[in-house]
């Protein structure tokens, strides 16, 4: 499999390639030079598997060049071994024709370890082969940092330095990613915002002699293998709910695409998956864009919901790409212009495909946590407060009448105990795995908001393992 850039401009590389390089030289992003298809009696032979083999058989194609049926479908077994669930991705059901399906129960009970915990292996491995190392440099507000950390603690060939502003994220998410002991992993807990974590993230970058020095990477939520391991689990819930046979609509809270591009992608590859809805908070930016082509950035707002709080959804510009029939000079004029001037305009006909399967839904956190409360009077059901806007969208949704419904769970309702209490009066205990997180002796250094304090303190962990 080959992979082309969004933008153009940049060289072809193969899944191995974009795996190490996550975003495209050109600013663009890397997509598959053509979709994989399976046919309905392919999927219908994937019924039943274990979710490990039916996850190597999705992205199996996408791998092709890089790594074998074999060696793909043993990282797979490795990468969902930790799971605290043996069917990894459970569907629960909570009335007629509505499911969750839960992406929780990873080691930091959020989503992103479905992929992270598999990138882990795959860098590995690819770095193995080449006898490299690398520096994933990262900037979190929560789930990202902990899900990364959490993939590379112990890898042999990566060191991780995830930067988050100092007493700006929840006590959970910090312990996450503080008392993870491994030597390759280094917590800055940078005196700034987000954003200043971000720019200094964008600075090392920047920074091309430091950038060749410590071999960067990065492995947000862009590089292209998270959303290709996305992909299966959208495939075990639809088939187990009766495709190819059967249409089905996922409802995905969102932030940044990612994972409903996951699901746009599963549809490509020839899923019956009939309408995807696209849950925001109060940073709606998608649904304002759904509702009435109108996708215009305004300043982020602090939700209930905090990993969907978000201005621009960067992984939109690979759906972008498709609805102008992939037309790379295209996509670049209307990225260019939404930078320049925070709006963006596509063709009424572009917008009229994405409408054709994309729904847009916004809830604010007065809705999210009465639809906590509902949930949990209703069904004895613990949404967070991300999944809760999934589910309030399925219901919500006329187009979902009819089709069996999957709202993604994206996060264990411990994560966000705040939440929990003000929506139903108590928040769920840890899983056990994770019942001591508060007793866990924390790791992390407290780093100036510059880039040569942050540049030395990346160059420190790195030295650790290279000597
Ligand atoms: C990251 C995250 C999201 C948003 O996912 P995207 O792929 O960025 O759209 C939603 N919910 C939770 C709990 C997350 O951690």
């Amino acid at each position: 499999m080959r992979y082309i850039s969004t933008r153009g401009q940049a060289p072809v590389r193969d899944f191995a390639g974009v795996l190490l390089a996550g975003l495209a030289e050109d600013g663009g992003l890397y997509v598959p030079e053509s979709w994989p298809h399976f046919s309905a009696s392919d999927w219908r032979a994937m019924r039943g598997l274990p979710y490990p083999e039916l996850a190597a058989r999705i992205i199996q194609p996408f791998t092709s060049g890089s790594f074998d049926a074999e060696t793909l479908g043993g990282l797979c077994a490795r990468a969902y071994a930790g799971f605290g669930h043996p069917a990894i991705v459970p569907l629960v059901q909570l009335e007629t024709g509505l499911w969750v399906q839960e992406l929780f129960h990873g080691p930091t009970l959020a989503f992103k370890d479905l992929a992270m915990q598999l990138l882990g292996l795959l860098f590995d491995a690819v770095l193995g082969a080449r006898g490299e190392r690398v520096t994933i440099v990262g900037a979190t507000s929560g789930d990202t940092g902990s899900a990364a950390i959490e993939a590379f603690a112990g890898r042999e060939r990566a060191d991780v330095v995830i930067l988050h502003p100092r007493g700006r994220t929840s006590e959970v998410q910090r312990r996450q990613m503080t008392t993870v002991a491994a030597g390759n992993i280094g917590n800055a807990a940078v005196e700034g915002t987000f954003d200043d974590c971000q720019d200094l993230v964008k600075a090392m970058f920047a920074d091309a002699p430091f950038r060749k020095e410590l071999h960067l990477s990065a492995v947000n939520s862009i590089n292209w293998a998270r959303v290709a391991a996305q992909i299966p689990y959208y495939v075990a819930a639809a088939l187990a709910l009766g495709a190819p046979d059967r249409e089905v609509a996922f409802a995905v809270p969102t932030g940044n695409f990612g994972n409903v591009l996951a699901a746009w992608a599963a549809r490509r590859m020839g899923l019956p998956v009939a309408r995807l809805i696209v849950g925001s908070n109060r940073n709606d930016i998608l649904a304002r864009f759904l509702a009435g082509n109108d996708m215009s950035m305004r300043a982020v707002e602090p939700s209930l919901s905090p990993s969907m709080d978000i201005q621009v959804s960067s992984n939109f510009e690979r759906l972008l790409f498709e609805l102008v029939g992939r037309d790379p000079a295209e996509t670049t004029r209307i990225m260019l212009r939404f930078r320049e001037t925070g709006r963006m305009q596509v063709s009424d006909g572009a917008w009229q495909r994405a409408r054709q399967v994309f729904y847009g839904f916004r809830l604010d956190d007065a809705g999210t946590a009465d639809e906590i409360r509902r949930l949990h009077n209703a069904s004895g059901y613990l949404a967070d407060p991300h999944t809760a806007i999934g589910i309030a969208s399925a219901r919500a949704h006329p187009c979902t009448h009819g089709l069996p419904t999957v709202a993604m769970a994206t996060a264990h309702p411990a994560k966000f105990p705040a939440a929990m209490e003000r929506a139903v009066g108590f928040s769920p205990p840890l899983p056990p795995r994770l019942a001591d997180l508060h007793e866990r002796g924390e790791r992390f250094s407290v780093v100036a908001n510059d880039l040569e304090a942050v540049e030395a303190f990346v160059r420190a962990t790195a030295r650790r393992n290279t000597g």
